[in-house]
């Protein structure tokens, strides 16, 4: 049964605007009949996952595409991806002692907001990139014409990107020997992995004496895995979002975890109204102009019956930032009573032109943000949740720095990423066993 929601007309930040309104209620149309992704059950599951973390009773691991493509939604692709998450993951679990929640940015991570509405190339001037859900990123005027009949194709794309990854982590393939194999060969072949050896050691002891003691739980084979992305394009989000029938409550279906942007966190705008109205956990990202009240005045508007794990609040302030302007709104909020989840995104407030001209970011500056996160919590006596990252499973040259080291004369040798560039897979590793290395030093 698809159930019929009515939605307030309210401004909507970074909507595209479809050119053909017939062919955007088509369109709608289908996803209404489509069969949801992801169950209500799930997502309460990731909420009450989402609650231990904000108690400092796990830590949570996001991770994947800037941008996912429908070209990129291979199975290598997804993956790599996959497995680089699960790796960070068992390094991260060793490290914090605590479960570790895994949320991809995967399988609906199709929208991109744009800081300029067109694109100037060569004097040629054509409306940016807004995600392969919207038009396509060749720079051509066909190619960057917004076609709601993407919409579908994300979903079907979400669809199958979601079967895969349900099948890698429930079928065997992402058992936790495995993974820590996987972690073995990273630190044994890659420069940066040299560092990380005693700690590698020390997690296969760990698992050779569970060996020993004849332990073999379930757990070790099986991997819980969520999905998640940015709830930006409403006619997508909205046409997913169905009324559990069991408890009469709504959830948008597209993916388990969904999280409003920088962009688009109006308080009276669409996107905070949508998160609002639907069950699922939800994050909010939180650029260094956050001010202490309008933090709280989210925590009002998203979660106002407090409940652990619903709200996530994601500080992605700059590595410069973060010491300065986080801990005024972790107290604010923590003095309201809003028992949030903070998660530091590291990535977007450190993007900078590198020598080449791509968009780049550094290791040490990403390193330096989660370092700086974890600080103010220590100091406030609050809990640095998770991190947010956006990373790739191949080796690609986006970010500058790593132990592997890409220099900034490199960048443009292998730059793949349809929007921000990536952590590739050595120095997501790396960050994984910096961080657990702080949290062991604790
Ligand atoms: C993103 O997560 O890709 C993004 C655009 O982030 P933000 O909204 O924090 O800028
Ligand atoms: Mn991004």
């Amino acid at each position: 049964m698809v159930d019929l929601i009515e939605w307030p007309e309210l401004p909507a930040a970074q909507q595209p605007q479809w050119p053909d309104r017939a062919a955007l209620d088509a369109a709608v149309a289908d996803l209404r009949a489509l069969p949801p992704l992801v169950f209500a059950g799930e997502c309460d599951q990731l909420t009450d996952r989402l609650a231990t973390a904000s108690r400092g009773e796990a830590f949570v691991l996001m991770g994947g595409d800037c941008a996912e493509t429908f070209e990129g939604a291979t199975a290598d692709a997804i993956r790599g991806k996959l497995k680089t998450v699960l790796q960070m993951a068992v390094v991260l679990t060793y490290g914090a002692s605590v479960p570790v929640v895994k949320i991809g940015r995967m399988a609906g991570q199709y929208g991109k907001p744009r800081s300029n509405g067109d694109e100037e190339r060569d004097g040629v001037s054509l409306p940016s990139y807004r995600g392969d859900a919207v038009n396509g990123l060749a720079f051509t005027p066909q190619a960057r014409r917004e076609d709601p009949r993407r919409l579908v194709q994300a979903y079907h794309t979400a669809s199958a990107t979601l079967n895969l990854v349900r099948a890698f982590t429930q079928g065997g393939y992402a058992d936790l020997r495995q993974v820590h194999a996987w972690n073995q060969d990273f630190v044994r072949e890659s420069i940066a992995g040299e560092k990380y050896d005693r700690m590698a050691g020390e997690i296969d002891r760990a698992l050779a004496f569970m060996n020993a003691c004849g332990a073999d739980p379930e757990e070790f084979r099986r991997v819980e895995f969520y999905a998640g992305h940015e709830a930006l394009l409403l006619d997508y989000e909205r046409a997913l979002t169905r009324i559990d029938s069991r408890t009469g409550l709504r959830y948008d279906v597209s993916g388990h975890f969904v999280w409003i942007g920088e962009r688009t966190r109006q308080l009276d705008g669409a996107h905070v109204d949508f998160a609002a109205r639907i069950k699922n956990p939800i994050g909010v990202k939180l650029g260094p102009a956050t001010s202490p009240e309008q933090a709280v005045e989210l925590c009002e508007r998203l979660d106002p019956d407090r409940v652990p794990g619903r709200l996530t609040l994601v500080s992605r302030m700059g590595a410069g930032r973060v010491r300065d302007v986080l801990p005024a709104v972790v107290e604010k909020v923590t003095a309201s009573g809003h028992p949030v989840l903070w998660v530091c995104d590291p990535m977007h407030g450190n993007t900078f032109e590198g020598a080449t001209g791509h968009k780049t970011r550094s290791y040490d500056d990403v390193v330096d943000e989660v370092r700086g996160f974890f600080e103010v919590h220590r100091r406030l006596g609050t809990h640095p949740g998770g991190i947010h990252i956006e990373l790739t499973g191949d080796d690609v040259t986006e970010c500058v720095g790593g132990t592997g080291g890409v220099l900034e004369a490199d960048v443009g040798n292998r730059y793949e990423t349809a929007c921000d560039p990536r952590l590739n897979r050595e120095q997501s590793l790396e960050l994984a066993f910096d961080v657990a290395g702080w949290l062991i030093s604790r």
